[in-house]
């Protein structure tokens, strides 16, 4: 094993792309970084990563922001949870921690939207615990390399993982070994067609050694993405649009878009959808538009109608604010309400 471990930290050192975060031992730095590449590829993360640092050079900054702020930089990237947690965390570390980062895998974990993988990440880049950073690539190079037949998702491969890495880590500098076991995934062990000639692995992976390289990592069938019906309506009335704050809890929570009614079929009308806020002024309809959105576990089916009022002074929801365009797109907006403020 130790062998294989020097191999891997010699290939890492010679071949692992330059990365902004990987130059830096600051743990803010770093966990920017890791929140931003969570469901995020590295060539979208890199600009977003770059503003954000950019805006918010440290945690005081970033804690003293406003929460919209915060949302309209992360705009585009999705999860928005993701950068909510990075603020509300933020204002943890400097109202009750004093301002200093935590800097063990275990007082890491205490921030909010941070997991085992982000604080592993975090303790072993920036403080050099040797504890493993397992993301989804890890546990494929993780259950080829020791041959791990549980079901990737589960529990008991987890543990068994992490205490296998673990243990492969006593031989290793830990920001070495957890970049290079990612680097592995990212770039040479891939989902299809991993390429066991070149990897820094290959002298001890299971996996190469017994041809089983099609049959793990063992995955449960992937579940059919649910459908959703959003239907929205932009009402305008001169250059003025409605629009709405999304609640506290469920999907983009805190970002805006136009009045939404969410229907359980596709075949709502528009006046079913209007009979739901009570609007039966006279009403001028200047176009629709349909727009399918995918999200991780749901596919969104939305429909908008774009209308115009002669006054607004009779359309009045709690929570409903008249804007102009510009002013709509200054707000930290969802990717489905982009497109659809975009079509008017
Ligand atoms: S030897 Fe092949 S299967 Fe094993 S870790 Fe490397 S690329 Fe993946």
């Amino acid at each position: 094993m130790q062998i294989v471990i020097q191999t891997l930290s010699r290939w890492y050192n010679l071949e692992s792309r330059d990365l902004p975060w990987r130059r830096t031992r600051d743990p803010y730095c770093i966990w920017i970084s890791e929140i931003i590449l969570q469901q995020t590829r590295v060539a979208q993360g890199l600009a977003y990563y770059e503003r954000f640092v950019g805006q918010f050079p440290d945690i005081q900054s970033l804690a003293q922001a406003d929460e919209a702020d915060v949302l309209k930089l992360w705009q585009g990237l999705g999860y928005y949870s993701r950068a909510r947690n990075l603020h509300k965390a933020s204002r943890m570390v400097m109202n009750e921690l004093g301002g200093v980062f935590p800097s063990t895998f275990q007082d890491i974990q205490q921030l909010p939207g941070v997991g085992l993988y982000t604080a592993g990440a975090i303790a072993s880049f920036a403080f050099g615990e040797k504890v493993p950073a397992i993301d989804g690539n890890v546990k494929r190079v993780g259950a080829r390399f020791f041959g791990l037949v549980e079901d990737i998702q589960s529990q008991a491969f987890q543990k068994k993982l992490f205490s296998l890495l673990k243990d492969a880590m006593v031989f290793a500098d830990a920001n070495v070994f957890n970049q290079a076991m990612i680097e592995v995934g990212a770039t040479v062990c891939s989902p299809t067609q991993p390429q066991c000639d070149v990897c820094p692995l290959a002298d001890g992976c299971l996996a190469r050694l017994q041809q089983l390289q099609k049959q793990l990592p063992v995955s449960r069938k992937k579940q059919k993405p649910l459908s959703k019906f959003h239907y929205y309506v932009d009402i305008r009335c001169g250059d003025h649009h409605v629009v709405v704050r999304r609640p506290d809890t469920g999907i983009w929570s805190h970002l805006h878009e136009f009045p939404l009614i969410e229907g359980d079929t596709a075949d709502w009308d528009l006046d079913a959808v209007l009979g739901r806020w009570g609007i039966v002024e006279k009403i001028i309809v200047e176009g629709e538009k349909t727009f399918k959105h995918q999200l991780t576990h749901q596919t969104i089916h939305a429909k908008c109608w774009y209308l115009c009022l002669p006054s607004n002074k009779f359309v009045k929801n709690d929570g409903w604010q008249w804007l102009e365009k510009d002013a709509i797109l200054s707000l930290p907006l969802h990717r489905l309400m982009e497109k659809m403020i975009r079509f008017t």
